[in-house]
C-alpha cells in the first residue's frame, strides 16, 4: 500500500499543470514558416519534410536542426527570432484563457508552453501573455562575438517533451494524474502517450491522425478558450448549460458547438480471401 501526500495541503485550490504546444496549437503558422518568410529563405517546407522523412532529428526539431547546419539559416541571430515572434498571427484570448485557469471553480491550472520553436520567438510572440519562466522553447548557445547560433543547449520536441514534463513533475508539487497537455503535431505523440499513461488529461486540437487517435479529446477552433471545454467537461464535470454560462459571463458565445464523433475507415478484401458473393462497398 502506498500512501500519497495531498499536493493541495495550505492551498485553496486544486493545483493542476497544464501545459500546452506553442506552433499550430496557440498559433495559426509555424515558427519556421514565418521566419523563413520574413528573411526570403524558399523551400522550408521541403527542407523540412526531407528532415522528417530520414528521422534524423526529432519529429518538430527540425527549425532547430537548421538553424544550426543549413548554410541559409546560419545567418539567423537572436534578434531575427525575436522579430519573428512579433510576426506570429497568435489564436484569439490566449490571455483570457491564461488568466480563467488561474481559477476555475477552485481548480488553478498552472499554464506553461512546451515547444520545439526557438524561445526567443515564443517569449516575443506571447510577451505580455505568458511570463518567460512558464516557456520552455528550444533554447540556443550563441557566440558573444559574432552573435551566430553556436550550439543548442535543449530541444522540446517529441520525446523532449516528455524530458521536460518529467522534469516539472519532479518540481512541482503536482499529483500525477492532474495533467493537461494541449498539442497538435506528431512532435506531441511521445508526450501524449506519457500522460494518457499517468491518466492525466490530453487535448488535440487539430484533425492531425496521429493525435487525435491518442488524444483523450480532440476539440477545433480558431479560439484559445475553446480548449477549456474538454476541461470543465472531464475534470470539472461541467454540463453544456453552465459551460455555456461561463462563456457568457465573459461576453462569449458558443455560436457553433458541433459535437461530432466520426469513424473513419477503409475496407477492403482480404487478401487470399476467396469467398465468392461477398462485396463490400
Ligand atoms: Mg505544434
Amino acid at each position: 500500500m502506498s500512501i500519497q501526500l495531498s499536493p493541495d495541503r495550505g492551498s485553496p485550490f486544486k493545483q493542476y499543470l497544464l501545459i500546452s504546444d506553442f506552433d499550430q496549437t496557440l498559433s495559426f503558422n509555424d515558427s519556421g514558416i514565418v521566419l523563413s518568410e520574413m528573411l526570403g529563405i524558399a523551400g522550408f517546407p521541403g527542407r523540412i519534410a526531407g528532415l522528417s522523412r530520414i528521422h534524423m532529428v526529432q519529429q518538430g526539431g527540425e527549425l532547430a536542426y537548421l538553424l544550426l547546419h543549413d548554410p541559409e539559416y546560419r545567418r539567423v541571430r537572436k534578434q531575427d527570432l525575436i522579430e519573428a515572434g512579433k510576426r506570429i498571427r497568435l489564436k484569439e484570448n490566449i490571455r483570457l484563457l491564461s488568466r480563467l485557469l488561474d481559477d476555475l471553480d477552485g481548480h488553478r491550472f498552472s499554464f506553461y508552453v512546451v515547444s520545439a520553436a526557438p524561445e526567443e520567438v515564443i517569449q516575443s510572440a506571447l510577451e505580455g501573455i505568458v511570463p518567460h519562466d512558464h516557456i520552455y522553447g528550444t533554447r540556443f548557445r550563441y557566440d558573444q562575438a559574432s552573435g551566430e547560433i553556436e550550439s543548442i543547449v535543449r530541444v522540446p520536441a517529441g520525446y523532449g517533451k516528455v524530458a521536460v514534463l518529467e522534469d516539472f513533475r519532479a518540481r512541482l508539487p503536482i499529483s500525477h494524474d492532474r495533467i493537461v497537455y494541449i498539442g497538435d503535431g506528431s512532435s506531441d505523440v511521445h508526450v501524449m502517450l506519457h500522460v494518457n499513461r499517468l491518466d492525466g488529461l490530453t487535448i488535440a486540437v487539430s484533425e492531425n491522425k496521429y493525435i487525435t487517435q491518442i488524444a483523450r479529446r480532440t476539440i477545433l477552433s480558431d479560439d484559445a478558450l475553446s480548449v477549456l471545454i474538454p476541461i470543465l467537461e472531464d475534470i470539472l464535470g461541467w454540463n453544456t448549460t453552465r459551460i455555456r454560462a461561463l462563456f457568457d459571463t465573459h461576453g462569449f458565445l458558443l455560436q457553433e458547438w458541433d459535437k461530432v464523433r466520426t469513424d473513419t475507415l477503409t475496407i477492403s478484401k482480404a487478401p487470399g480471401n476467396s469467398t465468392p458473393g461477398v462485396e463490400i462497398q
